[in-house]
This record gives structure tokens, C-alpha cells and sequence, in this order.
């Protein structure tokens, strides 16, 4: 246990706050020591989805779980099981030196194990979701371990039950995907398409997650060199009735159907056509290429971001009148 530790290293915003107190642990064991939790407690895995606006006054956990198994296997699937403190894109590497496909479309999305499930990660016509077998997870009131399957789970885009009613109420110790030995390649995206091509690498699971890396790197800020947690806002999904009317409007606003009664809406458009893209006050900004990832040049405090998260917030909702999530956990 570490007290009045800087937390500036452990999220990739790279805010300076720091946690009251700060312990990492190796094992479900070592986190049953501190069931039931006192309040104020929060999980920390790669911090790439936090967003903290003022010092953390409790007990920050960094999950360290480890380890990744073959549970069971046949000629078509397989079923792992790994520890909610493995790096995800190490996982992702690792499935793929074995052969086994399901996430290369999810290489190199920053975070931990555990905390792929809280929000579903997605990217490139993929979402964890669809290789989700079940999870393991410590009740931080009683310290009961609790399976949680498909269905419990209740994902959805960017969301899951731990988003909402289960909030902080659960640790995620390990995750359990069914993965394919028999790969079913998804190139549903263009650009994805269009950089095999030009590889001219024939299609494998290692080409395709070669080609998702590429884009990503071309097109994300790395938190390294800058600040950011991906995608501040959530795409929002709207009612057909209310995009019907938009589309009046905003002609050429993009949009992708959900279902036959909803219509999702890409943030980084509304919030680019209104001028955001490339701004900057002090060191809190908006990216120059990417007008959903808000950036720290270096300095900028917690608040700051934020502000400039209700500002943008604003502004769409004042034209479009569609109101933006945040993806990210603002703490
Ligand atoms: C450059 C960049 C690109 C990104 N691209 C994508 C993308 O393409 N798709 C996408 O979906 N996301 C993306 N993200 C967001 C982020 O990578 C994911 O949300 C990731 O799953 C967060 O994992 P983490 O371990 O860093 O979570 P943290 O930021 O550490 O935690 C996030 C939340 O989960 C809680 N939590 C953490 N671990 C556990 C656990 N074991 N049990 C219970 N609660 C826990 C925390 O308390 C916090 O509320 C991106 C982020 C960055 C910085």
C-alpha cells in the first residue's frame, strides 16, 4: 500500500492528481484483503478510459491479474480463460501467434482484460461481445465470486450491465472468450480492405490485425506522446423519426441504421462540422485529425478537459439537438 501516489503514469490522459492511497494486487486473494471495500475505492487497469477531474480520495486498485489459459478445445473452437490484469493488445498478439481468431480486429486498443467487457470494446465491425464467453468477478461488498454469462452481461454498444446498475460494485478477475480455429475474416470496413490490398499480403488474422495496427497508428493519437483516452463521446443513436428531420437539415450528415427504428450518428462528424476539430485553450484541446478524441498537450487539468467536453456538449446539442455521452469515465 502506497500513499499520496501521483496517478499522472497510470491513466493515459496523463493529468497530474493523485490517489489518497494506491496498492496493486496479483491475485483474487490479495484483492479479497480489502473486501468490503471502503468507500471511496476505485479499479484502475491501463487507466485508458478515465478522465479524473480532481484528486482521488480513497483507495485506487490496480489489477494485475494474470495469466492466460486454454480451458477447453476442439477442431473448430476454443475457450480461454485470462487474468483481468493481461494488457489486452498482449492478448491480442498472443491469439494470434496461436492461431486462434476472433479479436485481430481489436489489436491494439490500449487497456486491460478486466475492463474490456465494462464497456464492450469495439472497433472495425468487431466488438468483444461477439467472442464473449462469460466472465469471473469478486462482489467488492461481500467478496462472493460470481460468474456473470452472455446474457448477464447485457452489452450493447459501448456499454454492459457494469456501466450501469453494477457500477463499481464488481472486480473483474478473468474473462472467458470462445474463440475461432477456423477464422472468419471480417473486412466489413473499406479502409481495412483497401490496406491488404496495397500490403498485397495475403488474408490471414496476422495480416488483418497488421492492417488494423496501421490504421490505428496513422489515425489515433498515441497516448505516449499525447494525452487522450480514444473516443471521448459515444456515437449517439437516435429515433428514425428525429434523424428524418435532421437529414432535412444536414444533408450530408453520415449515418449508419440500428435496427428498422434507429439511426446512429457519428459524433466526430457533428462535432467537426461545428468548428471543434483542432481547438485548443491552454493544453486542453480536440484533436487536429480526430474531432472525438480530446487531447492534453501536456499540463491541462482535469477540469479543463472536462469543460471542454459540456462546451462541445453544448453546442450539439444547441444544433442538432442530440445529446452526446461521454465514452470515457469522468471521475
Ligand atoms: C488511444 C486510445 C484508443 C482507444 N480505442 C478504443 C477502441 O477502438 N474501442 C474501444 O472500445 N475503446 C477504445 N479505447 C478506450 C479503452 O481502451 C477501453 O475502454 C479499455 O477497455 C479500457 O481499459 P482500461 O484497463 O484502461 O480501463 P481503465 O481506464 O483502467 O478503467 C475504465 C473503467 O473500468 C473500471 N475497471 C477497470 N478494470 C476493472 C475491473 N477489472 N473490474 C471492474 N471494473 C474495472 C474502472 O474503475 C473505470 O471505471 C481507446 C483508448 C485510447 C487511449
Amino acid at each position: 500500500m502506497q500513499e499520496n501516489i501521483s496517478l499522472k503514469k497510470h491513466h493515459t490522459f496523463g493529468i497530474s492528481v493523485n490517489a489518497a492511497k494506491f496498492v496493486v494486487f496479483r491475485t483474487e486473494k490479495d484483492l479479497l484483503d480489502f473486501v468490503p471495500v471502503q468507500e471511496p475505492f476505485m479499479l484502475l487497469g491501463g487507466g485508458s478510459n478515465v478522465l479524473f477531474t480532481r484528486d482521488f480520495e480513497g483507495l485506487v486498485a490496480h489489477n494485475k491479474i494474470k495469466g492466460i489459459e486454454v480451458l477447453r478445445e476442439n477442431d473448430s473452437e476454443v475457450i480461454i480463460r485470462v487474468g483481468g490484469g493481461e494488457v489486452w493488445h498482449d492478448l491480442v498478439m498472443w491469439c494470434i501467434d496461436k492461431d486462434f481468431a476472433g479479436i485481430e480486429n481489436l489489436s491494439l486498443i490500449p487497456g486491460s482484460v478486466g475492463a474490456a467487457p465494462i464497456q464492450n470494446i469495439g472497433a472495425y465491425g468487431v466488438e468483444l461481445k461477439d467472442v464473449f464467453y462469460s466472465l469471473e468477478a469478486i462482489c467488492l461488498k461481500t467478496g462472493d465470486f460470481i460468474k456473470f454469462n452472455h446474457e448477464d452481461c447485457q452489452f450493447g454498444y459501448r456499454d454492459s450491465v457494469f456501466k450501469r446498475e453494477l457500477r463499481g460494485k464488481f472486480c473483474i478477475t478473468r474473462v472467458l472468450l470462445k474463440l475461432n480455429k477456423i477464422p472468419v475474416f471480417n473486412t466489413s470496413y473499406g479502409i481495412i480492405k483497401d490496406i491488404l490490398e496495397e500490403s498485397k499480403e495475403e488474408i490471414s488474422i496476422r495480416s488483418l490485425s497488421n492492417a488494423v495496427i496501421k490504421i490505428r497508428k496513422q489515425k489515433l493519437p498515441d497516448p505516449a506522446e499525447i494525452g487522450n483516452s480514444g473516443s471521448f463521446f459515444k456515437n449517439p443513436v437516435i429515433s428514425l423519426t428525429q434523424f428524418s428531420n435532421l437529414k432535412i437539415q444536414f444533408p450530408d450528415m453520415p449515418f449508419y441504421p440500428v435496427g428498422e427504428k434507429e439511426v446512429k450518428l457519428a459524433a466526430g462528424w457533428l462535432i467537426d462540422d461545428l468548428g471543434w476539430k483542432g481547438y485548443r485553450k491552454g493544453d486542453a484541446g480536440v484533436h487536429v485529425n480526430q474531432a472525438l478524441v480530446l487531447v492534453n498537450y501536456g499540463n491541462a487539468k482535469g477540469t479543463e478537459i472536462w469543460n471542454l467536453a459540456k462546451a462541445i456538449q453544448t453546442s450539439v446539442l444547441d444544433k442538432y439537438g442530440v445529446a452526446l455521452e461521454t465514452e470515457v469515465n469522468v471521475l
